[in-house]
């Protein structure tokens, strides 16, 4: 893949890890330029008692692992699960974000993802970009009724490995016992793409434009 300007969407701090850590881990190995905008710190929903921004600080220590510099990311103060009262708000964000980032491709959620914060993200990612970059989206299966795999990208060990080391930051949301944060489901459904594009691990997204 050439070079390209990247903006990856993530309605909370921690969906575009689940949905593309490995991806994001080959990316930026490729030396693309990458754009990282995260809607909510999802302050209302983690466990009483914990510090308001537990999720902030665990996607720090995400991202620095990965070695993305501060300018190189944006976490919004959208309040968890009302995004679509801010729905223009956000749309106008990322037609902001196209005037000046000039994104070659657009990595968000999916518009057949049922969570109350994905859809509403998906939806402004295609107003705002549909005529101007390709734009995919990752999938978060336990979100999904339907996904439709059109693109799969390949992906190593190291690459996986990565996302799960990644995602082991966030400490706050194993108290939750959130299932799709094991090492067996990370490995699992990251092999079973694989398996699909001949490889020994890849992630699976949905074409929603192409333009090249
Ligand atoms: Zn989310």
């Amino acid at each position: 893949m050439d070079k390209k300007n990247i903006l990856i969407l993530s309605p909370h701090t921690d969906d575009a890890e689940l949905g593309c850590g490995g991806t994001i881990a080959r990316l930026l190995e490729e030396k693309n330029n990458i754009q990282w905008v995260v809607f909510s710190s999802a302050e209302d929903s983690l466990p009483k008692g914990m510090p308001k921004d537990t999720l902030v600080k665990e996607f720090k220590q995400v991202y620095k692992s990965l070695g993305f510099k501060d300018s190189n990311i944006e976490i919004l103060k959208y309040r968890v699960r009302y995004l679509f009262e801010k729905r223009q708000q956000i749309l106008e964000k990322l037609v902001e974000l196209r005037k000046e980032f000039h994104p070659n491709l657009v990595i968000g959620p999916s518009l057949n993802d049922v969570h109350q914060d994905h859809i509403v993200v998906a939806q402004e990612m295609v107003r705002a970009f549909k005529s101007y970059s390709s734009i995919i989206s990752y999938e978060l299966p336990w979100n999904h009724l339907i996904f439709n795999i059109q693109m799969l990208i390949r992906l190593e060990r190291r690459h996986i490995k990565k996302k799960f080391e990644i995602l082991n930051f966030y400490k706050s949301q194993f108290t939750k016992e959130r299932n799709y944060f094991s090492e067996e489901f990370i490995f699992g459904l990251a092999n079973a793409r694989g398996v699909q594009a001949n490889s020994h691990y890849a992630e699976a997204f949905e074409i929603i434009r192409w333009i090249e």
